[in-house]
């Protein structure tokens, strides 16, 4: 009996341990994944598929699971965000879903559940220019809770509540905040504070500059 306790204790303690350790992969894109994309890929995308990766990342959902995230971003974006993950991953920052915005059919439906995804070979609305999530560069985060805001209009429109910043709840992005940090830190710019010249809080937007790449697209 004793021995069987001893046993439930360490499974339990290995258990526990195992499902709350981070883990991150990515991979260039399988013919699988890309047929997934039915919704996100265009033939025309300003980059090509291998430059593309499929990156898996563990997060806390905000019933304080573990859950592992699915992404597809540029090569270049990698690093920074298994980092940054891996930092909001301890803190426990909760994040509501992170699936393939074709799960959904379209991106306004994904910011209204409140998936967080980052490719999506789309333009820049009312131009022709790309947007970064065209290049795999930009990653929206939770976006129910941080909308998009451009004088009186805002998205998702479900989201409404949260345009009252002083909320500041768990998995909210404010200048104050740690994921704010975060992202800064590793030279990326957040919707929040670099679209103000145009009128724009992109709150769930962050993104990043790559020389030869996207620098003329902000
Ligand atoms: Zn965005």
């Amino acid at each position: 009996m004793r021995f069987y306790l001893a046993c439930a204790l360490y499974c339990t303690i290995l258990c526990a341990q195992t499902t709350t350790e981070f883990f991150a992969q990515s991979y260039p894109l399988s013919e699988e994944i890309l047929s997934r994309m039915v919704v996100t890929w265009q033939s025309d995308s300003p980059v090509p598929v291998k430059e593309l990766r499929y990156l898996t990342v563990s997060y806390y959902d905000f019933q304080g699971q573990v859950k592992q995230g699915e992404l597809v971003v540029h090569a270049l974006a990698v690093d920074d965000l298994i980092s940054i993950f891996k930092k909001l991953f301890e803190v426990r920052f909760p994040i509501h879903s992170m699936k393939f915005v074709d799960e959904f059919g379209s991106d306004d439906a994904s910011m209204s559940a409140n998936n967080t995804s980052a490719f999506y070979a789309r333009h820049v609305t009312r131009t022709g220019r790309w947007s970064n999530h065209a290049y795999g560069l930009a990653i929206d985060i939770n976006p129910l809770l941080n909308p998009y805001i451009r004088g009186e209009y805002f998205c998702p429109q479900e989201g409404e509540r949260y345009l009252d910043r002083t909320l500041n709840g768990s998995g909210m992005i404010t200048k104050d905040s740690y994921i704010y940090t975060l992202f800064k830190e590793h030279g990326w710019l957040w919707g929040g504070e670099c679209f103000l010249d145009r009128g724009i809080e992109d709150l769930h937007h962050f993104q990043k500059v790559v020389p030869g790449l996207n620098e003329n697209n902000n």
